[in-house]
This record gives structure tokens, C-alpha cells and sequence, in this order.
């Protein structure tokens, strides 16, 4: 499959707000932070003519500095959060004494979550209450102690820091004001959005040098929160965390093929200790799923994303006439994890830090305050509305 242009249940084109971006950045009156999506790094230099699958992150994290953000996060720490608080909601769900919230649905992708409360609120009880790693990792930045220590433009009495995330995903940006995870973060840019930013700025980002790293905290994270990027990674990282959790984890594999890879269908994979689980890539495959029979019984967990390919597909990524692009850009998804020295999300040392020093334990209270959320049903008028003025803002895209 080729890259869509644009998000197939969401905000359907990007609203741009990377003028403002760069409008803030230019005003420097308080401190700014930025988280990058892991789809991002993969395709960001496919924007400046460098071959789909090349992996940037160094580049563009000095871009980002470049640009002027203060603090240079990434949103796969975010992701290794989600799974801690998503595998442990699992296994809650599993040993409770009635079925009826499982299977449990993954709740990261906005595009099926509005396409749940708008077409099949009957499913919201099964969808994950854990925000996405966008979410989650905005509401640290912005309001928890351990994010205070970092210094001065974060601690309470100070303006809120100024977080804006980039993503490869137009729908990011409505989840990004949805009610109940508004002021999470500032704005939500594109990865096009994003290379448009840097051109503006005459940065030359072939030149820049590749060694750019992350801010810490919030910047560590494990090769499981990479694959978030592909279709099947979001399940692939939970199994692997949930497994440990479960006592289970000595006798499974770390690496689940049957999860992987852009096939329309109906991915599966019997998870021993655990049971079977369910990739959906795309909502037509979510769709057929729902009209068989036997998904409420056959099945404890579902992913589902909305993009064919999952967000490495996503509406906001470079637009690419390569045939291939999908498989190279997963390529490379699963490179990074192959090569990350720790692949759980539980042995990220700063998710430890984070439960020690302030949250205590998954699905904590504190944890519950500041890193889930809720559903509900609605009609399309928002979404229409947000269509509409779209387009409006198009001619200034
Ligand atoms: Fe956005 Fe990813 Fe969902 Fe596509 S699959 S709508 S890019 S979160």
C-alpha cells in the first residue's frame, strides 16, 4: 500500500499550527518542550530527499534545538508508560470475575476511538482508559513533580512550559483538545508539518550531525514503545510486559511475527499463560472482525489502527510514491527495536523512577489522575465542524 494523505476517521487534513509553533518559539517567554512520535524519526528525512526507512533521530533532534525548544523529549517514553498502565488494566480485567470488559480494545489511535463513540458506543466499556503516549506524556511535562526537577520553567508557581508534540498523525491533533485531555499539551504538529518548520528556518538538515539525543527525563525508552510505530507493535510491547507481570514471561519469545507486517487481515497470536490476541490494520479489518461471531470470546485483547500500516501509514507523514515505503519504513521500526539495549517497556529506568519517586504503581490512584481518561458516545457535528474549518485554514497551509 502506498502512505494516505489524510486520516481516514479524524480531523481528515491537518489543521496547520506550525506557525504558531514557531511563532511561540520566536517569543521565548517561558520554557518549551517538545516530544517526537516514533513514527517521526523514520520518515522525517524522506522530506528532505533521503530514502524512505532512514532512520534520523539524531538529525532531527538537533533540528528541534535548532528550532529553539528548550527541552527535546520522546514520546516513546510516553509509549513505555501506556503499556505499563494498559498491561496491568489487562490482567485486572482478566482476573475479574465478569468477562464483560474484555476483550480490552487499545485506546492510542484517536481515529478508532472516535470511530468507537461514534459508531459503536456499545464498545466503549472495552476500550483501554489509558491516555495515549501523546497524552500521557504531555500531562507529565506539564504537570507532575518529577517533571519539576528539571528546573526552574517547570516547577509549580512557574507558567506552565509550553509542549508541543510532533506526530505522524492528523487525528493526534483533535485528541489533543478532546474533552477530559485538553491542556495536556499545547499543539500537535505533523512530521510534514514539522519538515516545513525546519525549511522555513533555512536549516540544512542533511548537514546537520547525527549524534543529537534526547533530553532525560522523559526521554529514555525501550525498543517495545519504537514498534508503536507498526501495526501489531502496540500488542507486540503490551505481551511483552504483560508476560512479566503475568510471572509468565521465562518461557515465551520476545518477538511475535505473527503480529507484524501490513497484511489486511485479521492478524493473531495464541499468547501461552496469557491467551489470544488481535491485530486490526485499518478499520475495514476492525469492522469485519466485529460482524463474526466469536470476537467477544475468542479474543482478551485488540488492537486496532486506523491507518493501513498503522502510524508509520499515518495522514501526517511525508507523501510518498514509493510502493514499498510501508515495509521500509516498519523496517526500520523493528531495526531500532532489534537494536535498543533494553526491549521491555518495564525496564525503562525513568518509567521506574517515575512509579517510585511519584506514582507508585500502575493503575495507582495517582496514576488514574494524571494517565487515564474516559469515553463517550457522540455524534459527528464536532468532527464536521473541525472538517469545515480545516478547510478554511488549508490556505494558510
Ligand atoms: Fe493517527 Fe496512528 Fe491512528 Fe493513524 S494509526 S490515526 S497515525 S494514531
Amino acid at each position: 500500500g502506498q502512505c494516505t494523505s489524510a486520516c481516514p476517521v479524524g480531523a481528515l487534513v491537518e489543521t496547520p499550527h506550525w506557525h504558531d509553533v514557531l511563532h511561540t518559539l520566536d517569543g521565548r517567554r517561558r520554557v518549551t518542550a517538545v516530544q517526537v512520535a516514533p513514527a517521526t524519526r523514520i520518515a522525517i528525512g524522506e522530506e528532505f530527499g533521503m530514502a524512505p526507512g532512514t532512520v534520523s533521530t539524531g538529525k532531527m533532534i538537533h533540528a528541534l534545538r535548532r528550532l529553539g525548544f528548550d527541552y527535546i523529549f520522546d514520546s516513546n517514553f510516553g509509549a513505555d508508560l501506556t503499556i505499563m498502565e494498559e498491561a496491568t488494566e489487562l490482567l485486572g480485567r482478566l482476573a475479574a470475575p465478569s468477562r464483560h470488559r474484555l476483550p480490552l480494545f487499545t485506546s492510542c489511535c484517536p481515529g478508532w476511538v472516535n470511530w468507537v463513540e461514534i459508531n459503536r458506543p456499545d464498545l466503549l466499556p472495552h476500550l483501554s482508559t489509558a491516555k495515549s503516549p501523546q497524552q500521557m506524556h504531555g500531562a507529565l511535562t506539564k504537570r507532575s513533580a518529577f517533571a519539576r526537577t528539571l528546573g526552574p520553567g517547570f516547577s509549580s508557581g512557574c507558567e506552565e512550559p509550553y509542549v508541543v508534540s510532533v506526530m505522524p498523525c492528523t487525528a493526534k491533533k483533535d485528541e489533543a483538545v478532546r474533552p477530559g485531555m485538553a491542556g495536556d499539551l499545547d499543539h500537535a504538529v505533523t512530521t510534514r508539518e514539522l519538515a516545513r518548520m525546519i525549511k522555513a528556518r533555512g536549516i540544512a538538515f542533511h548537514a546537520l550531525p547525527d549524534d543529537g539525543a534526547f533530553d532525560q527525563p522523559l526521554g529514555a525508552s525501550t525498543g517495545a514503545a519504537q514498534i508503536f510505530a507498526a501495526s501489531g507493535g502496540v500488542m507486540e510491547a503490551m505481551v511483552r510486559t504483560a508476560a512479566h507481570f503475568a510471572g509468565v514471561e521465562e518461557s515465551l519469545p520476545l518477538e511475535w511475527q505473527p503480529l507484524r507486517g501490513v497484511t489486511q487481515g485479521v492478524k493473531t497470536a495464541q499468547i501461552p499463560g496469557l491467551g489470544k490476541v488481535a491485530i486490526c490494520n485499518g478499520i475495514a479489518t476492525a469492522q469485519r472482525l466485529l460482524e463474526t461471531e466469536t470476537w467477544r470470546d475468542e479474543f482478551i485483547a485488540i488492537e486496532v489502527m486506523a491507518c493501513v500500516g498503522g502510524c508509520l501509514g499515518g495522514g501526517g507523514e511525508p507523501k510518498s510514491m514509493d510502493p514499498q515505503v510501508l515495509e521500509k519504513r516498519m523496517q526500520a521500526v523493528y531495526s531500532i527495536d532489534k537494536q535498543a539495549p533494553r526491549r521491555r517497556s518495564y525496564e525503562n529506568p525513568d518509567v521506574q523512577a517515575l512509579y517510585a519517586e511519584e506514582l507508585e504503581a500502575p493503575n495507582s490512584v495517582q496514576a488514574h489522575a494524571l494517565l487515564h481518561t474516559s469515553y463517550a458516545a457522540r455524534n459527528s457535528s464536532r468532527l464536521l465542524l473541525m472538517r469545515f474549518l480545516d478547510c478554511v485554514d488549508r490556505r494558510d497551509g
